[in-house]
């Protein structure tokens, strides 16, 4: 199976492109990814063969008091990804909402689930973990 699948941020001007997907996906709770995404929770996937396609030079880096690194555009602020702390760019993850399509990944847990922001429900269906997976 050989498939591509693209992706940007709100600009356009970042763009990449993925050939496959890890097998696991969280909804994460944390405060950290409630402030980078602006919302209830963040969706990273981690994916196979990333390359970018364009706007490269628009990616800015931001490293968090812990060490963990989160990127965005610099031009329209759209969060494209994060790495664990000394991670190199290619081991990024990326924000599951800058797909342009339907990609072949199915949430699978909610993570550090202890910093839920109270007016945002859980999903009764799937697996709740205080902190991060076990
Ligand atoms: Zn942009
Ligand atoms: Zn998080």
């Amino acid at each position: 199976m050989n498939s591509t699948y693209h992706g940007s941020c709100l600009c356009n001007k970042v763009t990449f492109r993925v050939n496959g997907f890890s097998a696991q996906a969280a909804n994460c709770h944390c405060t950290m990814c409630q402030k980078f995404h602006g919302s209830a929770f963040g969706t990273l996937v981690g994916v196979v063969g990333l390359n970018w396609n364009s706007g490269f030079e628009c990616l800015k880096h931001y490293t968090a008091p812990n060490g963990t690194i989160r990127t965005f555009c610099q031009e329209c602020g759209s969060s494209l990804g994060f790495r664990v702390k000394n991670a190199p760019l290619e081991e990024i993850e990326l924000a599951i909402a800058t797909f342009n399509d339907d990609i072949p990944v199915k949430i699978d847990a909610q993570i550090f689930t202890n910093y839920r922001a109270n007016w945002c429900a859980l999903q009764p269906d799937l697996p709740i973990f205080n902190e991060g997976r076990k």
